[in-house]
């Protein structure tokens, strides 16, 4: 029996259980109004299929609209505003939709992650759910068959279809580490998250047999049980790196860089150092801490090589990756990480980063992930390689289809982040750098907000968001008439870019 099955009692893929906002009024694209007219008849709660409309004996509740479909509803048989017989309900688009979110990250995308994150299903109706508005990048691409409806001439069977990817395709005789889908979480350093929200992405990596990254604040003691679906990270403030953390490890990431902020290193203001934080680090509880750029151990790929070779003496099991932003030259770095011996690459695109990033730097300086994957998958081919070297990309992959698409482009799979904090309700207000300024109890080392958010709320959030990504997948793989993800790896004639059809 796994460790998962374990925990998770009907073992691997994991129990999808309905998992509602824990705020009183969740955020919906849509408001319907009950007025004073309703006389409690109860016809709209029989009448909505997605249980906006509750009754508890002779009292109507408020409505949970932000389950409503919308407007789209109208077209049905069971529009309750028209059937209403009191014309008591009126339905609106939510005003706050106009303030919420960005481009990027827009309120449709929003919303819907939090459907997914309560239900473990693709949402229905208008929500958006594949993509922003950024006008760029993965916002302009379309798989071939989102726009022709394109059947595959063979259908594969849904429960043929795989979505594991290996880990480890040297012959170096080190594991063959498996995950059963084709992401995995960043580093997220405990310091900069809560340890309930690194606990909930760790329970919740368990679960769908994948690895969530401990980031570079150290490797908490409450993280062990779940120690084989833990990365481990290695960077410039060499925080919390010891001998045994290191040993625990399957696969052990060395930071270079980010793609959100390179050349800028890390940096904890000293409001979210706290004493807990301050132990972790050893450092001093309130002062900042830095993590500098770059490693001023590492200027060539002999260097580089000293470096993944002490990982490995420290560890003969681990899997080493190397995290690196994406500069005009990746394509020469990803080479490099491979005569160091590194199984890894992960290719850090802009765009990513949790609010503490700079805006400035998030849009300005790195190469966006959808040009540096395809540069590294066909440089890593011309030179032999790309077979025995994994591709990691992340940098703002936001989606099931962000996901695919990578894959797509060449990357073996996605590292994602941001997404999983959404899952846990994140609005996206960007304040994460201070210490007592996450609303929603994710991005804080402060006791009392940390409070704000349980555990196995958490995790279950992310096993459900994780669910409907999954299916999503698999639905993709289905309609390109693929039976293995491995088998998309650089398929860019299954895309259209919408600028130049
Ligand atoms: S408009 Fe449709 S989806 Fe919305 S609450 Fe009424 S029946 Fe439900
Ligand atoms: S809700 Fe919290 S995690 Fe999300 S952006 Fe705001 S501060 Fe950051």
């Amino acid at each position: 029996m796994s460790t998962a099955e374990k925990i998770w009692p009907k073992g691997w893929p994991p129990e999808i259980r309905e998992t509602p906002s824990r705020f009183k009024r969740a955020i919906g694209k849509y408001w319907v109004r009950r007025s004073s007219l309703c006389n409690d008849c109860g016809i709209c709660v029989d009448l909505c299929p997605y249980g906006v409309h509750r009754k508890i004996g002779t009292k109507m509740l408020l409505p949970r609209d932000y389950r409503c479909i919308g407007f789209v509803c109208q077209e049905t048989d069971h529009y309750c505003i028209n059937k209403c017989p009191e014309k008591a309900l009126t339905l609106i688009r939510n005003p706050m939709c106009d303030a919420m979110g960005d481009k990027r990250w827009t309120a449709d995308l929003l919303i819907s992650t939090w459907y997914q994150a309560e239900t473990g299903e693709v949402p229905p109706g208008d929500l958006e759910y594949k993509v922003g508005d950024s006008g760029g990048g993965f916002d302009k691409l379309r798989f071939k068959f989102e726009l022709e409806g394109e059947r595959p001439k063979e259908i594969p069977d849904k429960k043929e279809i795989s979505t594991s990817i290996l880990l480890n395709r040297r012959n170096d005789k080190r594991p063959k580490v498996a995950i059963s889908v084709p992401f995995y979480g960043g580093g997220m350093s405990f310091g900069s998250v809560s340890l309930t929200t690194m606990l909930a992405r760790a329970k919740a990596a368990m679960a769908w047999n994948t690895f969530t990254c401990t980031g570079e604040g150290g490797y908490p003691e409450a993280l062990v049980p779940y120690a084989d679906y833990i990365i481990t990270q290695v960077a410039t403030g060499l925080f919390g790196v010891r001998e045994e953390t290191i040993q625990r490890a399957r696969v052990v990431e060395f930071k270079y860089a980010q793609g959100a902020k390179p050349g800028l290193g890390g940096h904890l203001l000293g409001d979210k150092v706290t004493q807990a934080v301050a132990k972790m680090r050893e450092a001093v509880a309130g002062s900042a801490l830095f993590s500098p750029f770059p490693f001023h151990s590492v200027y060539s790929v002999e260097d580089h090589k000293k470096h993944v070779d002490w990982i490995k003496e420290v560890n003969p099991h681990a899997l080493v990756a190397v995290k690196v932003s994406t500069p005009t030259d990746v394509d020469m770095v990803a080479v490099g990480s491979y005569y160091a011996g590194a199984h890894i690459i992960h290719l850090d695109g802009s765009y990513g980063g949790t609010g503490a990033a700079p805006n400035i730097a998030k849009k300005n300086i790195a190469m966006p992930i959808e040009y540096a994957i395809p540069k590294v998958h066909r440089f890593l081919i011309d030179e032999g390689i790309r077979d025995e070297m994994v591709i990691m990309a992340s940098g703002g992959i936001r989606t099931a289809y962000d996901i695919a698409k990578a894959i797509a482009l060449g990357a073996d799979g996605a590292v994602i982040g941001t997404s999983e904090l959404v899952a846990l309700e994140c609005i996206r207000c960007g304040n994460c750098e201070s210490g007592r300024g996450c609303p929603r109890g994710i991005a804080t080392t402060d006791p009392e907000l940390t409070k704000l958010m349980e555990l196995n709320w958490g995790a279950q959030r992310i096993i459900n968001l994780f669910n409907a990504w999954h299916s999503q997948l698999v639905d993709i793989l289905r309609r390109l008439g693929i039976q293995s993800i491995k088998d998309l790896v650089g398929r860019t004639d299954c895309l259209v870019h919408l600028d130049y059809m």
